[in-house]
């Protein structure tokens, strides 16, 4: 490792102040004012608003200089993706000897939104909670451990077991998303899989809404959602028990509670699932290296998500109910990117860089990294630019809320060329950096991780505005935003001018990917501070009105025990969050200043 660091400092040591320091506040308001104006509506993918802040970025890219991208005609590069699902009737018969019953209409029988199309035919088997733990997490659950489901049609209920203990839920909590289930089923030879919400359980006998899924094709399993009324006929033909009374056996978390099949029952599904199709765009402009020799090897790209949430419909709006249905400006997420990354391109555009760098706005972000992914990988086309041809990735997402100088950088795990080019970066700047190594982020710079590119992720903290109509371009700091974008371009420069390509360092990722969206079901309307680094998880705010606010935290509070379990820094949070039930009184412990305090709060259901 330290000789990794030496060799990919060596080339850099003279250009510290090599880029231009004028602050340029007048532009980065301009481009934040006009992106998060309430005529682009909230820019959200797909939309006549999108549109009209791609044309304006492309507008400016081609002010500053840069030129397409090779083999493009021009600065927007479109990408295609799953707007929406809905189900387009959906049935399901169920027979018997003595006879059956047939079922239509979306309050029994509806697609879950990432089902294939199709229609099927086999006997029944309920596996309880269909959850399957793996077995490096040492736990010993299998749902599916007795049970042969072969060509059956598999039943199961929705989540984990209700009456466990908070350590046990937190496990089994990350393997109870639905899609997760699903490849379960599907692994073990099933047909397809139906899902209920328990009589015990929150939403009890409810039809899952068709989440907002972006997956532009089926996970190549039949799955559906059927109301507790349609699962209580079906358990009409279990001789011993009902669906309330096999729910309860396994709620205590006994692994060695079975399900078992449902002997003489004939179960047909047919799913139509509609997708619909929509076009968005990335855009992306090139500025050519200085330097003959090294202009055609590996690039730098700069770049920043510059779509946002629309007026809220989506499911990631936090805008409380007088709020709900307000355009969201999205000034800080991530205006401010977007115009950092066009101050850092006209720094570079007017300074030498050997490399050639790359200046990306990417689209989809908040539908699920959508375009950075198709940029990356190709989504029904070739990925527009090849990874191996990319040196490393800075992306910028929320650099607009400088709080007392303090500034993250995350993902320096990706290369053990980061530490020092950024520390040698931040001379001229001076920050109060926070660094962080995992690179599994919840922005674009992950899509760039996963095909092995180095990358870097600049973020001024989360705020009560955060996904919120009143993110509004008069609560940015410029002139520390001005500061952000020479930073930026700084490590792209010194990136540029690297002989070598910094390597790529593969991250072990701190969580496996089996937990879903569904399972995060409770709210607490705690704000975790990203840039501080204490022991335990600061609030940089409560939502207001929020079950938080009302239990008495405040901003500044440092949480060092949740429902139980102790809080050492942001992740122990999230695993936290994971296992608490609405409505049930959770424990906080937390110091203010010095002083030690002991509150409940009362989780309430994420709609
Ligand atoms: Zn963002
Ligand atoms: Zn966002």
């Amino acid at each position: 490792m330290r000789q990794l660091l030496e060799f990919a400092a060596a080339p850099a040591i003279l250009l510290i102040l090599a880029v231009p320091a004028a602050a340029d506040t007048a532009a980065l308001e301009r481009h934040v004012d006009r992106l998060a104006a309430e005529e682009l509506e909230g820019r959200l993918t797909g939309t006549g608003g999108e549109r009209a802040a791609a044309e304006y970025l492309a507008a400016e890219l081609e002010q500053l200089g840069a030129k397409p991208l090779p083999g493009q005609s021009g600065y927007l590069i479109p990408f295609e993706f799953t707007a929406g699902t809905s189900d387009d009737g959906s049935t399901l018969a169920l027979a018997w000897d003595s006879g059956g019953h047939e079922w239509t209409g979306v309050e029994s029988i509806q697609a879950l939104s990432f089902s294939d199309n199709g229609s099927v035919s086999g006997g029944v088997v309920f596996a309880g909670y269909g959850l399957v733990v793996p077995e490096s997490q040492d736990f010993g659950y299998d749902s599916y451990a007795t049970l042969d489901v072969e060509d059956k049609i598999v039943v199961v209920l929705r989540y984990f077991p209700e009456d466990l203990d908070q350590e046990s839920r937190s496990k089994l909590a990350r393997y109870s998303g639905l899609r997760y289930k699903a490849l379960q089923a599907r692994e073990r030879g099933a047909r397809a899989l139906v899902v209920v919400s328990g009589p015990r359980s929150p939403n009890a006998g409810e039809i899952i809404p068709m989440a907002f899924d972006t997956a532009v094709a089926g996970s190549g399993i039949v799955a559906a959602s059927i109301s507790g009324a349609v699962a209580e006929r079906l358990f009409e033909q279990v001789p011993d028990k009902t669906l309330e009374q096999a729910q309860a056996a396994l709620d205590d978390g006994n692994p060695h509670v079975t399900g078992f099949e449902i002997a003489g029952v004939e179960l047909t599904l047919d799913v139509k699932v509609e997708r619909e199709t929509r076009t968005g765009f990335n855009v992306a402009g090139i500025l050519a290296g200085n330097d003959a020799q090294t202009a055609d090897k590996p690039y730098v790209i700069v770049g920043a998500h510059y779509d946002h949430l629309g007026r809220g419909d989506s499911g990631n709006s936090l805008a409380k109910q007088e709020e709900a249905g307000g355009v969201h400006h999205g000034a800080d997420d991530n205006a401010s990117g977007a115009a950092a990354v066009l101050a850092a391109g006209v720094r570079l555009a007017g300074t030498e860089h050997r490399r050639h760098v790359v200046l990306a706005f990417w689209s989809g972000e908040e539908l699920g990294l959508l375009g950075s992914s198709a940029f990356v990988n190709g989504a029904k086309s070739e990925p527009t630019l090849d990874p191996g041809r990319v040196a490393g990735y800075l992306n910028m997402d929320m650099v607009g809320r400088m709080r007392d100088n303090r500034l993250t950088v995350q993902a320096i795990g990706s290369s053990s060329a980061w530490p020092i080019l950024i520390e040698r970066s931040n001379v001229p700047v001076g920050f109060d950096l926070q660094t962080i190594d995992d690179p599994y982020l919840p922005t674009d710079s992950t899509a760039f991780n996963s095909a092995g590119v180095p990358t870097l992720n600049l973020f001024t903290g989360s705020h009560e505005d955060y996904h919120r109509p009143s993110d509004t371009a008069d609560k940015i700091n410029y002139e520390d935003l001005d500061r952000v974008a020479r930073f930026s371009a700084l490590i792209a420069r010194r990136l540029a001018d690297l002989e070598e390509a910094p390597d790529f360092v593969k991250v072990a990722p701190r969580t496996d990917q089996g937990g879903g969206r569904d399972t995060l079901r409770a709210f607490t309307g705690t704000i975790p501070d990203y840039t501080t680094e204490v022991e335990g998880l600061r609030l940089s705010g409560v939502i207001e009105g929020g079950p938080a606010a009302e239990g008495g935290l405040l901003e500044g509070d440092v949480i060092t025990e949740f429902a139980g379990q102790k809080i050492a820094n942001i992740y122990d949070y999230t695993y936290a969050l994971d296992v608490v039930k609405v409505g049930e009184p959770v424990k906080v412990v937390f110091l203010r200043g010095d002083e030690r305090h002991e509150i409940e709060i009362v989780p309430r259901a994420r709609d």
